[in-house]
Order: structure tokens, then C-alpha cells, then sequence
């Protein structure tokens, strides 16, 4: 199987319920990669060559072969995308964990030339008060993908998509609900995260009957139990 750059050769071990594979990289590295990060489009997909090379290319304010105008536009698109591959691609980052640290990605085209994003953007409704936007959260930044939004847009959708990590995933707890991986609905799931469990425990868990749960209630509800336990 290959993903992005990393061939993967064999098998590792499993530590912590996780697995690890031996992967060749096209640059001629080998490195140990955990299971879940491999995933198409997505997640580690070279020996970290590939991240490198993206840091690299926006370097050079200017590259010689531009032919995008220069201008105010020029010099914010320039930033924007160095902003975005550095979210993607640099761990010193202080976003990195919730981009390049879930798989988040910039398409090859994007990464590798900045006037294919430049024209992009004028194309698809650029202008200097608007930011880019990811339509879906979890796939990585490309023409498909994204879009330009105001920054009241863009906190919106931060705010209606809060992340729990389960199975080496990340998503909102409305796909979690639908995740064929959940025995509970999302209303358990959320009141048992409420009550303190771990996230994937608290969709993995199968629900409790009813007895036992009357039974493990709290306290008013146990009285209440016995009370009836009692006069029946
Ligand atoms: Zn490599």
C-alpha cells in the first residue's frame, strides 16, 4: 500500500493498542509510522522530506517566474499561504496540533507554486478583508476545499465544531453519532463526556439496561429505587 510518498514495507509492532509499520519514503528514508496516520489524503504521508521541502518553498518572496502582479493583494496572498503551510507543515507552529498535527494538508499544486494559489484566489472571490476557509474541516486546504469567508463566517464555524478524538480521529460529535464504530446515541455520548469519561469509551460502551441503571443512579434516584423495591 502506498500513501503520498511512504510505501508501507512491513509490520512493526502493536504498542499501546496501536500499530506501527516500516515505511520507505521516495526520498530513499525509512521511517516507523503509526497506523492511523496513514490515510489517504491525509495524515503522514512522507519520512517528513515532504514537510521540508513545503517550508522551503515559500521562502522567496518573489519567485523569478511569478506572474501574478505585484501589489497589496500579491503581498497578502504571499502571506497567507506562507501562514497556512506553516500551520500544515512546521510543528513549531502554535496552531500546528490542530492542522498538520490531524492530517491537515495543502494540495501539491498550492505547495508547490505560488501563483497557482494567487490566481485561485482572484478566481474565487479574493478580497483583502475576506480569509480562507476550509468548507470541510477535516480535509486539507485545495481548490475544492476552500472557500473565502468573512472572519464572523469563520467563527462561526469554529464554535459550532467542537472536536473529540476517538480511534486516532477527530470530528464533531454529530459524525461521531453516525459513526458506525458508536453503540450509543449522541445524546448518551454527550452526557456521559459531561459526566467525565474518556471520549471513546463513553461511544463504545454499550448502554446500561434500565434496572441496573435505576440502580446506579445517584443518590435521590437510588433512594427513590429502594423505596420502591421495598413497597412493592
Ligand atoms: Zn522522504
Amino acid at each position: 500500500m502506498k500513501f503520498g510518498r511512504l510505501l508501507v514495507k512491513e509490520f512493526v509492532k502493536v504498542e499501546n493498542r496501536r500499530s506501527y509499520w516500516l515505511c520507505e519514503c521516495d526520498c530513499g528514508n525509512t521511517s516507523i509510522v503509526m497506523g492511523v496516520n496513514l490515510r489517504h489524503g491525509g495524515g503522514t504521508n512522507s519520512c517528513g522530506c515532504a514537510s521540508k521541502e513545503a517550508i522551503a518553498s515559500t521562502g522567496k518572496l518573489r519567485p523569478s517566474k511569478s506572474l501574478a502582479p505585484a501589489g497589496p493583494d500579491y503581498r497578502r496572498l504571499w502571506k497567507i499561504r506562507v501562514g497556512m503551510i506553516a500551520r500544515c507543515y512546521d510543528p513549531r507552529q502554535l496552531f500546528y496540533k490542530d492542522y498538520g498535527g490531524r492530517g491537515i494538508t495543502v494540495c501539491d499544486e498550492w505547495l508547490h507554486s505560488f501563483d497557482a494559489f494567487y490566481f485561485w484566489a482572484i478566481a474565487s472571490g479574493y478580497s483583502p478583508e475576506l480569509s480562507i476557509d476550509r468548507k470541510n474541516n477535516d480535509e486539507g486546504y485545495s481548490p475544492d476545499n476552500c472557500k473565502w469567508s468573512t472572519a464572523k463566517e469563520q467563527a462561526h464555524n469554529r464554535r459550532s465544531s467542537k472536536r473529540y478524538e476517538a480511534f486516532g480521529e477527530s470530528k464533531v460529535l454529530e459524525e461521531w453519532g453516525r459513526d458506525s464504530r458508536a453503540v450509543v446515541c449522541k445524546n448518551t455520548i454527550k452526557i456521559r463526556v459531561a459526566n467525565g469519561w474518556d471520549f471513546q469509551s463513553a461511544m463504545t460502551t454499550p448502554a446500561m439496561p434500565r434496572r441496573d441503571r435505576a440502580l446506579l443512579g445517584h443518590q435521590g434516584r437510588r433512594k427513590k429505587t429502594e423505596k420502591r423495591i421495598e413497597t412493592c
